[in-house]
C-alpha cells in the first residue's frame, strides 16, 4: 500500500481551534475532526483573522490537508424542527457554522441530521432538513454539507440508509452535500458489520440505497450497545458489541482509502494506540507485540 489512509480522531480544541493540529498529530492522526466553537453554546465567538492563520499554519507544519479535516457542528442544532422559532434558531446556528468553515479554508461540515420530537413525521422532518441544508448552501460556498447516519435515539432521523438518501435526492446541489457513516451508530440503528457477510450485505445497501461517492467520513467507533438497540454509547475499537473484525474490513475496504476515518471512542489516552492498530488492518504497519 502506498499512500497511508486518512485516520485521526476528533481532537480538544482547549486554549483555541489553533491548537486542534497539534493534538492530531500528536496520536499519529493523517485526519481529524473538531468543534470551531463551544458545541454547547448557540453562540460562538467570530473567529479572528489572528486565529485563522495560525490555525492554518499548525495544519501545514503537521503536513493536515485542509481538505482532510471533519468539523462537527454543535448538538445544539436541529435542522429538522417542528416549530419556526426553533427551527430559525438552528438555521441560523447551522449558517454560523458553515461560514466559521468557509474562513478557515475547511471543505466539509459534519451534523446529525435532526429530530422531530414527535410533534411532525419522519418524512415532514426530512424535507425540513433538506430545506435547511437548500439555503445554507445557497449563502455559502466551497463546504459540503456532510449528513451523519444516527443511533435513533430518541426522535431522532438518520438511522437508516433510506433517511439519508431522501434528503439528498431533496438538496438541490449534490455536489456539496454527503454522508458520514459512523459505525456504532449504524449497528445501533439495526445494520450488523461483524462477519464479512453481514459487512458485505450492508455495505451493498449503502451503495445501493444512498452511493458510494457520498460517503465523505467515517465515523470508526465501537459499540457498548446490541445490534439494533437504537441506543448510541461509543466503545474503545474491538471491545464493544462490534468487536475488532468489523473494524478490519472497514479499513481493508478499497472503496473508504481515500475517506477521512475518525475516531470518537471514549476514552482519548487509547486514541494513538487506536490509530496504529487502524493502520495495522489497513496493511500499512505490522503489529507490534
Ligand atoms: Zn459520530
Ligand atoms: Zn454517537
Amino acid at each position: 500500500m502506498s499512500s497511508s489512509r486518512l485516520i485521526g480522531a476528533h481532537v480538544s480544541t482547549v486554549g483555541g481551534i489553533e491548537n486542534a493540529p497539534l493534538n492530531a498529530h500528536q496520536i499519529g492522526a493523517t485526519a481529524f475532526a473538531l468543534f470551531t466553537k463551544n458545541q454547547r453554546q448557540w453562540q460562538g465567538k467570530p473567529l479572528t483573522p489572528d486565529q485563522i492563520d495560525r490555525f492554518q499554519a499548525a495544519c501545514a507544519e503537521y503536513g493536515f490537508d485542509l481538505a482532510s479535516i471533519l468539523p462537527h457542528d454543535s448538538y445544539l442544532i436541529n435542522l429538522g424542527h417542528p416549530t419556526r422559532d426553533g427551527l430559525e434558531k438552528s438555521r441560523a446556528a447551522f449558517l454560523d457554522e458553515m461560514q466559521r468553515c468557509e474562513q478557515l479554508g475547511l471543505k466539509m461540515l459534519n451534523f446529525h441530521p435532526g429530530c422531530h420530537l414527535k410533534q411532525i413525521s419522519e418524512a415532514q422532518c426530512l424535507s425540513v432538513i433538506a430545506e435547511s441544508i437548500n439555503r445554507t448552501l445557497d449563502q455559502t460556498e466551497g463546504v459540503t454539507a456532510v449528513i451523519e447516519n444516527t443511533a435513533g435515539q430518541g426522535s431522532n432521523v438518520g438511522y437508516c440508509f433510506e433517511h439519508l438518501a431522501e434528503i439528498i435526492d431533496q438538496v438541490e446541489d449534490k455536489s456539496r452535500v454527503g454522508v458520514c457513516i459512523d459505525t456504532c451508530h449504524a449497528f445501533a440503528g439495526g445494520y450488523d458489520l461483524r462477519t464479512p457477510e453481514t459487512y458485505a450485505d450492508t455495505m451493498r445497501q449503502l451503495e445501493t440505497i444512498v452511493g458510494m461517492p457520498y460517503v465523505k467520513g467515517l465515523h470508526v467507533n465501537d459499540s457498548k450497545k446490541a445490534l439494533n438497540s437504537r441506543v448510541d454509547r461509543h466503545e474503545k475499537l474491538g471491545q464493544g458489541e462490534l468487536g475488532p473484525e468489523a473494524f478490519r474490513l472497514l479499513m481493508e475496504d478499497e472503496r473508504f482509502a481515500d475517506v477521512v476515518c475518525i475516531l470518537e471512542t471514549p476514552n482519548q489516552e487509547h486514541w494513538d494506540e487506536e490509530v496504529r492498530q487502524l493502520r495495522v488492518w489497513a496493511g500499512e504497519m505490522v503489529e507490534q507485540s
